[in-house]
């Protein structure tokens, strides 16, 4: 909106502009006195006045000793009918030289039209250059795909090389031939080597796969041009299209270069998939990076870098030899990786000096690049807040769970019920956990409220996990149901709050993927049910199934029986530990957040006693 206001300040300023001029022109005039009108006839009756102009309500007068004054009268009464309501006689003015004249020239018209047709003409400027400026948002859709191409964005020169990404050691290392590909192109093609055309980055938000691509820019010291998938889904049929056919002629002559297609599912979804609905859109501009890829030889310096999380919904023909033949996976980063990750996000950053990157790196299993990143801005952001010179490890802490859980809503009031609600929730879900073996060790259990949880009990595994087993399953699904569980047991059966329906969201959640993906079943047996491409697009478009309806219901029960069976379990549990909820509640009612040791403590009994 501000180049509306700043239109907005030009008119303003030029109606008072012309205002002014308007007011200069009309009464610019040598230094001359002015009389009033009975002054003017005192001096007609003296004899001292020798001429007087009339211009319309306007008197300019020329005294009989050349001196000149100007007096003003009323519009549309002569001059003579007013002088003699002041006593002058008509003899008397007689002696007087009386000139009626018309303004004339470029002055009259200036005076007659600035005031009518200025703001006219004002508006209408007004109104051309705002009706510029939307074209100019809109550009994208009107040019058609034309004015677009200008914008593909390409870095001549990229800064990040691979010393700015840490870890990812083989993603490095298969990248690094990519890197040679495009420095010395010449020393392949002599040997008769084809260099592939594309590699495809796959891997979860947020794992560094931009910042990757950006690299292998940086180090091979070749010009970087980007766009990103889901920029092509919001536009009209056929833009799309034109864009990649830009943007790889740009490639074309910018060449060696690295054409960077960041998150490509979004276009290059499997085709016709069943979807529902029209996606010509897509399919052409699809079909137009395949064409592209194909078109250009495999040794013009081109080489192309998708990106995806999605890269089990791709259409096979990008993964087809001559396209996106070669595959980098980009994982989450194990502890070394965090520390290494830390350790380029703390550079320029003061730190006191007991924090240990190895310490903090083992208290965020899970986290990706970006959340590490995330993490030590929040950290430094915290420190200037309290105007510390360092960033300490509470400042640390703080931004660990800021990162994991959103920031905290201490300003949400909950009544003394609520309160007492969340407190025997969460510490529902901590007992649980606590009492059982497989789940992760409980980290800390709050009843401040984040995000749009009320409370939140953060549990976390003790290293990297890669796989999870049965038992895992089954007392996660408990824990999942610890806070319903403890909220019926207090409140009774009527009093259960809506609290616990997204915990029961990801009680049926887990049970179903235990069920139809990791074949944890013994009723249904080790298979998958369903294809992956049914799993992910549940609720839209029709599902795949590969199953019959009689096992839907199987699947169905199954489901059903694994959730209760983990809600009569944490119901056990808890009734049996009752006394040990009550003294977490209070004290969580008291405290409002319990760390690991305190909760530990309190607790007082061993970690999975009630697992046999
Ligand atoms: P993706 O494209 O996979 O979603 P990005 O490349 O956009 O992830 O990563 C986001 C940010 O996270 C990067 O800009 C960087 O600051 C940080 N990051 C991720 N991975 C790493 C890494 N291995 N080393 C350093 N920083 C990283
Ligand atoms: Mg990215
Ligand atoms: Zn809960």
């Amino acid at each position: 909106m501000r180049p509306f206001i700043k239109n907005i300040g030009i008119f303003i300023g030029a109606m008072v502009l012309l205002a002014l001029i308007a007011n200069v022109v009309r009464t610019s005039k040598e230094e001359v006195r002015t009389v009033s009108l009975s002054e003017l006839a005192t001096s007609i009756q003296q004899k001292s006045v020798k001429k007087i102009e009339v211009m319309n309500s306007d008197l300019a007068i020329t005294a009989t000793d050349g001196k000149k004054m100007v007096s003003r009268k009323e519009v549309g009464e002569s001059l003579p009918t007013v002088l003699r309501t002041y006593g002058v006689t008509p003899e008397q003015l007689q002696s007087v030289e009386l000139a009626v004249v018309g303004e004339t020239g470029w002055r009259y018209w200036v005076g007659v039209l600035v005031p009518v047709f200025g703001p006219i003409i004002l508006i209408v400027a007004l109104f051309y250059f705002m009706a510029r400026q939307v074209q100019g948002a809109n550009s994208r859709a009107m040019g058609f795909g034309q004015s677009v191409a200008k914008e593909v964005a390409a870095d001549q020169k990229v800064k990040v090389t691979f010393a700015d990404v840490a870890g990812m050691k083989e993603s490095k290392e298969e990248l690094q031939e990519v890197v040679e590909f495009l420095k010395t192109a010449e020393k392949f093609t002599g040997m008769g080597a084809k260099i592939p055309k594309g590699v495809l980055l796959m891997g979860p938000p947020g794992t560094g796969k931009t910042l990757l691509a950006r690299a292998v820019a940086g180090e091979a010291g070749v010009p970087f041009l980007h766009m990103s998938g889901s920029e092509f889904v919001e536009m009209f049929v056929g833009v799309g299209a034109s864009r990649v056919r830009d943007l790889f002629a740009r490639a074309k002559k910018l060449a060696p270069a690295i054409v960077f297609i960041d998150e490509i599912d979004a276009v290059g979804r499997r085709r016709g998939s069943g979807m529902g609905g029209s996606h010509d859109e897509r399919e052409q501009t699809l079909n137009q990076i395949l064409v592209e890829m194909d078109g250009f030889e495999a040794n013009s310096g081109i080489i192309v870098i998708a990106a995806t999380n999605r890269a089990d919904v791709l259409d096979p023909a990008l993964l087809r030899p001559g396209r996106f033949d070669r595959r980098v996976t980009v994982t989450y980063p194990d502890i070394n990786e965090r520390e290494a990750i830390l350790g380029i996000h703390a550079k320029n950053k003061p730190l006191d000096p007991e924090i240990s990157l190895r310490n903090i790196g083992e208290r965020t299993p899970g986290f990706t690049g970006a959340d590490l990143a995330n993490l030590m801005n929040e950290a430094a952001i915290l420190a200037v807040r309290r105007v510390k010179k360092t960033i300490g490890l509470i400042e640390i802490l703080e931004s660990i769970d800021k990162v994991l859980l959103g920031p905290e809503r201490r300003s949400h009031v909950f009544s003394q019920d609520e309160k007492k609600m969340t407190a025997y929730h969460e510490g529902g879900h901590a007992l649980v956990s606590h009492l059982l073996k497989h789940t992760d060790p409980i980290r800390k259990v709050s009843i401040i409220s984040r995000g749009h949880a009320g409370g939140y009990t953060l549990k976390m595994p003790i290293e990297d996990k890669h796989y999870h087993t049965r038992a895992e399953f089954v007392d996660d699904l408990a824990m999942a149901l610890g806070g319903w569980a403890a909220e019926k047991l207090i409140f009774g059966d009527d009093m259960v709050s809506t609290g616990p329906s997204s915990d029961l969201r990801t009680a049926t959640r887990i049970a179903r993927d235990a069920v139809t993906q990791y074949g944890m079943s013994d009723a249904l047996g080790p298979r998958t049910f369903g294809t992956r491409e049914e799993l992910m697009y549940v609720g839209q478009g029709m599902p795949e199934r590969d199953y019959s309806e009689k096992t839907s219901e199987l699947i169905d029960a199954e489901v059903s029986r694994l959730v209760k069976a983990a809600g009569d379990q944490a119901t056990r549990l808890l009734g049996k530990h009752r006394a040990t909820l009550d003294k977490i509640a209070n004290e969580l009612l008291v405290k409002e957040t319990l760390e690991e040791k305190e909760f530990v403590e309190l607790v007082g009994i061993e970690k999975g006693a009630e697992t046999i």
